[in-house]
């Protein structure tokens, strides 16, 4: 396997509703095409695609360099997102993509991130002058990690305090 020390995040820059009837592996297929026939390429460029389902589907195998960032594709991982047709390196991830494709990406940097542990996820627009992938990839992991830690929190309070009422009910039960 090579080196790879930077996972990055796109989107395939196209309308909410773009081939909306077909599965994954049709707008995978897609993309191919245009990486392959109009680009030129060996192969799709990325190694992942998620859909707007969340539906992720593998593109050009992990062991060999992709082609998404120039310059950068030696010892990198290219996952693109379908969508972020128009938008801007400042806008928001809800803005351009849904709730499934947040869990779905957020679980497949979560399978990568162990095999990966050097790698840095950043965003194409953090290396190009582009607005892909259309958010800040660094607040939205930030902003991410922070509210699963909160949910950890406020998941140990509520059984502290269901702890708490159940000992509150048994000295009242002996007290009777
Ligand atoms: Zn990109």
């Amino acid at each position: 396997m090579r080196e790879i020390t930077e996972i990055f995040i796109h989107c395939s820059a196209t309308k909410p509703q773009w081939m909306y009837q077909s599965t994954a592996d049709q707008k995978a297929a897609e993309i191919r095409r245009w990486h392959v026939e109009e680009n030129g390429w060996k192969d799709i460029g990325y190694h992942f695609i998620i859909d707007r389902d969340g539906d992720v589907v593998r593109g050009r195998p992990i062991e060999r360099a992709g082609a998404h960032v120039k310059n950068h594709n030696a010892k990198s991982i290219g996952i693109c997102l379908i969508g972020g047709w128009g938008g801007a390196a400042t806008d928001q991830f809800e803005e351009h993509f849904t709730k499934l494709q947040e869990e779905a990406l957020l679980k497949l940097l979560d399978d990568l991130t162990p095999k990966f542990p050097d790698a840095k996820i950043r965003g194409h627009n953090e290396v190009a002058n582009k607005g892909c992938p259309c958010f800040t990839v660094s607040e939205f992991i930030d902003d991410r990690r922070t509210k699963e830690t909160k949910d950890v929190q406020e998941g140990s309070s509520n059984t502290a305090s269901l702890i708490t009422s159940i000992i509150n009910l048994l000295v009242g039960l002996l007290r009777k």
